[in-house]
């Protein structure tokens, strides 16, 4: 497949049909429509037409937009193919969460999906996943999953975990894509697959962001207007710590709180400099790498947002954090 070749750019592929894949040329485009999996049968059979070395996985609960666009573009310049999962868990939704109000955009992620070059997308119901209903064992993510966002979302990692695990292994990856935007999640995921020995590639790609600051995310479409103005403090915030990341960690949280106080319609969950790999405060005397993250609620919406910052002299934000 034209589209499958390594360093390929999206839109770049021939309109021809696959003949690995059996993917169609989209009508009056240069990229190929991937093949659409819903059951195990059809993965199966369509997984079993990719090269066997070097499939990519992107996991998405759909909702698709820029951020995920770029997960693709990367796996995509990486791997000779790319599969991307649309797939809304219910086991990482709480009871009062919003699973049921969750957008649902299937034919614009298929459009993103044949635009960044995707061979395969595999969209699964939860009888799909979970056949024999709730699953008896799970995954664990242990103390770092009951921090933050865990603790704010009780069971949330666990049902995170358990659902990558298993599609890791019906995808047979390689290498699973994630972005940075969930720090926490990047985080235990890499524990997992370091912990449990899956032989899997786990890449971060930097959280990719409006124009004005704001990370995308799929629930920013339930922010009103006057919401995402708000929500705009959030990054704000961050970008104030780290611009005081030279002096130290209390400069640093001084400085993003003093964003997060002047926007009273935001209401803080939490506000944190952490080790990148303990996800415990930094002492004072820290000097390194650490995670600047907030978390808070914007209207109805509950929102997360974060950034590797460098602490000490000549520090700032990062990107990424240096991986081994
Ligand atoms: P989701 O569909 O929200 O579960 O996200 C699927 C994947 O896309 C996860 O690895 C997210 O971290 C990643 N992602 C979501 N939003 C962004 C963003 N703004 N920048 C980079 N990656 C993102």
């Amino acid at each position: 497949m034209t589209a499958a070749l390594p360093g390929a750019q999206p839109g770049a592929q021939p309109a021809q049909p696959d003949s690995a894949t059996g993917s169609q040329p989209a009508p009056g485009r240069g990229a190929a429509t991937p093949v659409v999996a819903r059951t195990r049968d059809e993965l199966r059979e369509a997984r079993a037409r990719l090269d066997d070395g070097d499939v990519a996985v992107v996991m998405t609960m759909g909702a698709l937009h820029q951020g995920h666009a770029t997960l693709i573009r990367q796996a995509r310049a990486a791997h000779r193919h790319v599969v991307v999962t649309i797939f809304l868990n219910p086991l990482q939704f709480g009871p009062k969460e919003d699973l049921s109000r969750y957008p649902r955009t299937f034919d614009a992620d298929l459009e993103i999906c044949t635009q960044a070059g995707v061979d395969l997308v595999f969209a699964p119901t939860p009888d799909v996943v979970y056949p024999e209903g709730d699953p008896g064992v799970r995954i664990s993510a242990g103390p770092l999953g009951d921090v933050l966002e865990g603790q704010a979302r009780p069971g949330h990692f666990d049902g995170m975990l358990t659902v990558v695990a298993k599609l890791m292994h019906l995808t047979r990856c390689s290498a699973a894509y994630f972005g940075q935007k969930d720090a926490q999640q990047l985080l235990l995921i890499r524990r997992m697959c370091r912990d449990l020995d899956f032989p899997v590639r786990v890449v971060a790609v930097p959280t990719v962001r409006e124009p004005d600051g704001l990370a995308m995310s799929s629930r920013n479409t339930y922010l009103t207007p006057s919401d995402r103005e708000t929500a705009l403090c959030l990054s704000a915030a961050l970008r104030a710590g780290a611009a005081a990341a030279a002096e130290g960690p209390s400069a640093v949280r001084r400085a993003a709180r003093a964003v997060l106080v002047r926007e009273p319609l935001a209401l803080v969950d939490y506000l944190v400099l952490v080790h990148p790999d303990t996800l415990e405060d930094v002492p004072e005397w820290y000097r390194g790498e650490a995670l600047l993250a907030v978390a808070g609620r914007v209207g109805t919406t509950r929102l997360i947002d974060n950034l590797p910052v460098l602490v000490g002299p000549g520090g700032g934000a990062l990107e990424t954090f240096a991986q081994p």
